[in-house]
């Protein structure tokens, strides 16, 4: 299994316009892998796409990705989706004679009438003909060539959110980048060799959550520690931890040497920091 990913960042890409703070001025002048973009993952050999930040066209420029023919989608929000008109891009731009072959865009059933209600542009190339939308179902497998995806609802009892477990040939990864915060972990998590989730923001969590003010985004936003809980409880192979937040630009969170300081401190846990363009393979 080849993995790339495509975009590290989180609902913000890192340098944020107009901030010359350290960490953005030092994404501004370093690059890769200080300057993150919106999350994103390309799986080679099926050309699978899971999501579409903002950033998609230059990515797709960047990884000099040839062909895309499926697009999963993990949930609504902006940084995952604002990318969409690649469609359009794809349909007048792909070598494979792209009317005969759509780009196939897979939305779970559950996320559903939330892409209906606010992010109802994705309707447009599906009727201008340059996409085929399929409703997916949870946990109920969808197989493309050698691959299997299976689509994962978090079962959070505040939000629809969705992970996918990719296998093939026998591997198994599961890609989590958003709201992983209260998920239900069942049998779907079991064996994994790789685990791509978000990662938390640093602290002690409950002294840092007792001392936010009503409302802070940290109340229901994994912490960390909240990550190593996930990882002693289904013990992937490996953990590669993206969708690291541009909001978070003023504090260490967004510094990529404390990131992977903190993550090599738990050695048996195999946990690396993403970075844009990092490839893997399994
Ligand atoms: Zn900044
Ligand atoms: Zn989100
Ligand atoms: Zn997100």
């Amino acid at each position: 299994m080849k993995l790339i990913i495509l975009g590290s960042g989180g609902s913000v890409s890192i340098p944020r316009p107009f901030c010359n703070c350290e960490n953005c001025s030092k994404a501004r002048k370093k690059g890769i892998p200080w300057a993150r973009t919106g999350p994103s993952i390309f799986m080679e050999e099926e050309s699978i796409l899971f999501d579409t930040p903002e950033e998609i066209r230059m990515q797709i420029e960047r990884e000099k990705i040839k062909k895309i023919k499926h697009v999963f989608y993990t949930h609504w929000h902006p940084d995952h989706t604002q990318g969409l008109r690649i469609f359009e891009h794809i349909y007048f731009s792909h070598p494979d004679k792209p009317k005969k072959e759509l780009v196939n865009v897979y939305i779970p059933e559950n996320a559903f009438s939330d892409f209906e209600k606010f992010c109802s542009s994705i309707f447009f190339p599906e009727k201008k003909g340059y996409i085929k939308i399929n409703k997916i179902q949870d946990r109920v497998p969808i197989k493309i060539g050698t691959t299997s995806i299976t689509p994962l609802d978090f079962k959070r009892k505040d939000r629809v959110r969705y992970g996918y477990l990719i296998e093939q040939n026998g591997i198994r990864t599961v890609y989590a980048p958003c709201s992983v915060f209260d998920i239900s972990l069942d049998e779907y998590y079991q064996n994994l060799d790789l685990v791509l989730m978000e990662i938390g923001w640093f602290g002690n969590t409950k002294e840092r959550r007792a001392k936010l003010p009503k409302g802070h985004a940290w109340h229901d936003h994994i912490s960390f520690e909240e990550n190593l809980e996930i990882i002693k409880k289904i013990r992937p192979q490996r953990t590669i931890l993206v969708h690291i937040d541009g909001t978070r630009h003023l504090n260490s969170d967004a510094n990529h040497d404390f990131l992977l300081k903190q993550a090599k401190k738990y050695k048996g846990f195999n946990i690396d920091i993403a970075y844009d363009g990092m490839k893997i393979e399994l």
